[in-house]
């Protein structure tokens, strides 16, 4: 037995965990962060940084398939999937190292294994005790199923997507949501045909209508097939691929079928209720400055109920960190958290869609403005096709941007400004935006909805 004592200490390191531990060492604290598996998390190891890797491959991919109508004569000759491995895992084992190193840096005692909360101030590790003055819950989430869907063999959950080592002939998806379309952009640009499986009646279904729809017309152009408003019964494997049976009766036929209906609070059998940490179906309760109702006790990141993103875990970290030093930071609300799903094309959005804006102010106060891409020099360059959605309250501030294109994602900082700034159209429209770019079509949108526009 040993006892080991910090003035924070942080159950699980990633991007929620250790943020708030290299926040916190700067803020003066001592600071024990246990990980029973590796710091980073599932963002680093399995999640955001593999797939975006995937998602360039693919998008080299379909460079060189294009490259004819450039005037490059370039052939695709296929996809070497453990080359792609190689060089997407050397991303990884680069950032994990510098991460490793910045934790070492700070100060901050790492400590390896799976830790339990025994009271709102000890979290056990094996023999070791573990005592904080306050202590930060970040254990993230697991990828889900369906009751009765197990996982296994050609039923695969993003984890194990990401070992393949082959491109799939045929996939079946089951979830238009981020990680769902995310997968099937990637095997699609590889060439394998894609059939996607969503519950709702639209893909990427959080996002404005008109996007939602957009990105719907984008992908079948690209061939990728969509059931959306059916609901999934079940699946049968053998040797050959899988079977997919729909409630309507229909069944479709795979190599694989990816589950990607979402990610569960990581929170069982971990003492957090035996404590008293109130719990929502596994979801950590906190107030909006993220503590739980145990004096002392936090949570951050996926565990907490809203939207699961790594810039949301960091901002989140870093948020306690400062809370606990005193600081008293300012609240960011899930509404104002900017969102990008790197598919092809790009979807990203900060604020409210139409349809939460018309809710919260009024029909009649809002005005809402589409520049289509087609106008714009840059997205001909790119050959992109796509919409940017700006809505406004009447005489009032940018609560709502939403946009679909290539590479749209990199635009989302600028409109997040607006959305978490409270800035009025007006404000914004006489900013210079750099020529020829995609983030002229933001400014021409703004300008239109401050009743100047250029070329509408
Ligand atoms: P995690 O990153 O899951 O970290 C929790 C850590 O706690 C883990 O390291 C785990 O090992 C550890 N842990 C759990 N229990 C214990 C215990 N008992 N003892 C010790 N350690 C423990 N987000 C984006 O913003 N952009 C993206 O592009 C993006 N892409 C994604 C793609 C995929 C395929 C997936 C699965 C997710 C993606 N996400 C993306 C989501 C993002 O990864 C998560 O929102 C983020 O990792 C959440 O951070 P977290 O700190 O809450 O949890």
């Amino acid at each position: 037995m040993s006892e080991h004592t910090f003035d924070l200490v942080i159950l699980g390191a990633g991007s929620g965990g250790y943020a708030a531990a290299l926040r916190a060492s700067q803020l003066g604290m001592t600071v024990g962060l246990i990980e029973k598996h590796k710091v980073g998390g599932t963002c680093l190891h399995v999640g955001c940084i593999p797939t975006k890797a995937l998602l360039h491959a693919a998008e080299v991919a379909d460079a060189a398939r294009d490259s004819a109508k450039f005037g490059v004569r370039a052939t695709l000759e296929g996809i070497d999937v453990p080359a792609v491995t190689a060089y997407r895992e050397g991303i990884i084992a680069s950032k994990y190292k510098g991460l490793q190193g910045l934790i070492k840096a700070r100060g901050i005692t790492t400590i390896e294994g799976e830790g339990r909360l025994t009271s709102p101030t000890t979290v056990q590790v094996g023999e070791q005790t573990i005592t904080g003055k306050n202590v930060i819950l970040a254990t993230g989430s697991y990828s889900r199923s369906l009751p009765g869907l197990e996982i296994g063999g050609r039923v695969i959950t993003s984890e194990q997507a990401l070992q393949l080592d082959y491109v799939p002939k045929k996939v079946a998806v089951l979830g238009g949501g981020v990680i769902g379309v995310e997968f099937s952009s990637v095997w699609r640009s590889w060439g394998a045909e894609v059939v996607i499986i969503e519950a709702l009646p639209h893909l990427v279904p959080n996002e404005d209508e008109a996007i939602s729809k957009q990105f719907e017309r984008a992908y079948r152009k690209r061939g990728i097939d969509f059931k959306l408003g059916v609901r999934f019964q079940g699946v049968t494997q053998d040797d050959n691929g899988v079977v997919v049976t729909l409630e309507s009766g229909e069944t479709i036929e795979a190599d694989l079928l990816l589950v990607a209906v979402g990610r569960g609070p990581m929170t069982a059998n971990l003492g957090f209720e035996e404590v008293g940490v109130a719990m929502d179906r596994g979801f950590v309760l906190t107030d909006e400055r993220l503590r739980t109702n145990v004096p002392g006790v936090y949570a951050v990141g996926d565990i907490v109920p809203g939207l699961q993103l790594a810039h949301r875990g960091f901002q989140h970290g870093i948020f306690v960190a400062e809370e606990i030093a005193g600081l008293q930071p300012v609240v960011i609300s899930d509404v104002n958290v900017p969102k990008v799903t790197y598919s092809e094309p790009e979807v990203a959005s900060v604020g409210l869609t139409e349809a939460k804006a018309k809710e919260q102010y009024g029909e009649a106060q809002i005005a809402s403005y589409d520049y289509n891409l087609a106008g714009n020099g840059k997205s001909h360059i790119l050959e992109t096709a796509g919409i940017i959605k700006v809505i406004r309250v009447v005489d009032g501030p940018v609560v709502g941007v939403h946009m679909i294109g290539a590479r749209v994602g990199e635009l989302i900082g600028e409109a997040q400004l607006a959305v978490n700034w409270d800035a009025h159209p007006e404000d914004i429209a006489p900013l210079l935006h750099a020529h020829p770019t995609q983030n002229e079509a933001l400014g021409e949108a703004f300008l239109a909805l401050a009743g100047k526009p250029l070329h509408g």
